[in-house]
């Protein structure tokens, strides 16, 4: 991977407290990928072509429509609306077709796997036309590359494996992106202190989580309700993050 290697956006999310600093960068790569597609890339020919051809998945959607940019986001759903009428029409037309053929068929040949084939093939091209989102396209490749940067400066940056090893470990998610890149930009003994340091906080960190949340349920005992709350009145929140795929959920 030869691309530009930008470490301060790495350092500051390490140096905040948080459970998994890649969900940090990418939480603000999201934030401003809304504010990018709610504005600038209104006017930019190249990036309709790409919204039109792409879409958003229904959280991106969701964030761009919380922004309160609502002409931004009616200018791009318009067009990105007309393309996909455009798309669908030859797709009605097969689902028109199939339905006949179907219909006209005797009901001997209707049986089994074989039935509805054609309008099952329709519906299956207006689904692909729902699964794709440039977003998410665009931040899976942000975090890949933040992922790299981690690599590059856990070996080549001299105080970053000690800020690292007092880390929380990562998500889910990232630790497994973490393991699987690992070895590809890595190798010998730092390939094997980042695995070792990598797995033993990612294991401390769930299990002092697990006590967190565990803490969270006992509270609601009415023999603990005047004992102090720990660091356990957010473990809900901070024990699906770090659980789930993409889930972040805010305060
Ligand atoms: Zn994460
Ligand atoms: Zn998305």
């Amino acid at each position: 991977m030869k691309q530009h290697i930008d470490t301060a956006p790495v350092w500051e999310s390490y140096r905040e407290d948080c459970e998994c600093p890649l969900c940090l960068l990418q939480a603000r790569v999201e934030a401003s990928n809304v504010d990018y597609f709610l504005g600038e890339s209104v006017m930019e020919p190249s990036q309709r072509v790409e919204v039109n051809k792409k879409g958003f998945c229904a959280a991106h959607f969701k964030m761009m429509y919380d922004a309160g940019n609502r002409l931004g986001l009616a200018l791009m759903t318009h067009t990105y609306m007309k393309e996909t009428i455009s798309a669908l029409q030859g797709n009605a037309e097969k689902a028109r077709a199939a339905a006949a053929a179907e219909a006209g068929k005797p009901i001997f040949k209707r049986l089994g796997g074989s039935k509805g084939v054609g309008l099952s093939e329709a519906a299956q091209e207006v689904k692909g036309i729902t699964q794709t989102c440039l977003m998410c396209e665009r931040i899976r490749e942000n975090v890949e590359r933040y992922m790299y940067t981690v690599l590059y400066m856990y070996k080549h940056e001299l105080e970053f494996p000690a800020l690292f090893a007092q880390s929380k470990g990562m998500c889910l998610e990232h630790y497994a992106q973490a393991l699987e890149m690992a070895p590809k930009h890595l190798s010998g003994d730092t390939l094997k202190k980042f695995v070792d340091t990598l797995t033993d906080i990612e294991m401390k960190n769930l299990e002092r989580m697990s006590g967190e949340l565990e803490w969270f349920t006992n509270k609601f005992d009415y023999r603990n309700q005047d004992k102090p709350w720990g660091n356990s009145r957010d473990a809900v929140k901070r024990c699906v993050n770090k659980l789930g795929h993409q889930v972040i959920l805010e305060d």
